[in-house]
């Protein structure tokens, strides 16, 4: 079975850090979208241009410029043959209706929420702040951001379990306890525990 996987959470839930992680684990490309438009800004191409001070102030990107990136990326070869991990996107309903359509051919197999409090990630994102110096990670921006996770990324959540592909993980701990938590989830979700070599099926 090919993974194709959502992972979703706050910022600062270590979702980066640990689909990163899945990614190479299960061998599968990790799509982040935050990466892709950081990206695009860092080599100032037509959609950094439109994107760079949305994202700076912590605002969200158009679903639609969103949507077509998304369609992009999920039709190379890596990510249809091998499967993939979101990172970020969806963030809106709207996104999440859109990625229904894209991946109507060979839907998603399971979505994780990753449950990190409030409290936590603000603490985790000041320090964020001071190590890696993101625009984005000012108090007025990750404000913004958390806001709008609660406003528009939450109800996700019931989108997917009412599709019966949702996972809740609890994000506390350390890196490696969270990560065995989730392949432990994305084990019972797939069947696949790990890429190829022991036995185990990646497709
Ligand atoms: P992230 O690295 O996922 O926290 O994304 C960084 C920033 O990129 C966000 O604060 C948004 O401004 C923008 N962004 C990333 N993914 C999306 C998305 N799916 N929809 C809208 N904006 C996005």
């Amino acid at each position: 079975m090919t993974i194709r996987l959502v992972l979703l959470g706050r910022q600062g839930s270590g979702k980066g850090t640990q689909g990163a992680r899945l990614a190479v684990h299960y061998d599968i490309a990790h799509v982040s979208t935050g990466e892709m438009l950081r990206n695009a800004i860092r080599n100032d191409t037509p959609v950094g241009k439109v994107v760079k001070d949305v994202i700076d102030k912590g605002s969200l990107v158009a679903d639609d410029l969103m949507a077509s990136l998304v369609k992009g990326r999920l039709g190379e070869t890596d990510a249809r043959t091998r499967g993939y991990l979101l990172d970020g996107f969806p963030r809106t309903l709207p996104q999440a209706h859109a990625l229904d359509e894209i991946t109507r051919a060979r839907p998603i197999n399971v979505v994780i929420d990753l449950e990190v409090p409030r409290e936590l990630v603000l603490q985790r994102l000041g320090a964020r702040r001071a190590a890696e110096h993101r625009v984005d990670d000012s108090p007025e921006a990750v404000e913004r951001r958390l806001a709008l996770y609660e406003e528009q990324t939450a109800p996700l959540i019931a989108h997917y379990r009412r599709q019966g592909v949702l996972a809740v993980v609890d994000g506390v701990g350390t890196p490696d306890e969270v990560f065995v938590r989730l392949v432990s989830a994305i084990g019972s979700a797939t069947g696949v525990t790990a890429r190829g070599g022991d036995g185990q099926s990646r497709r």
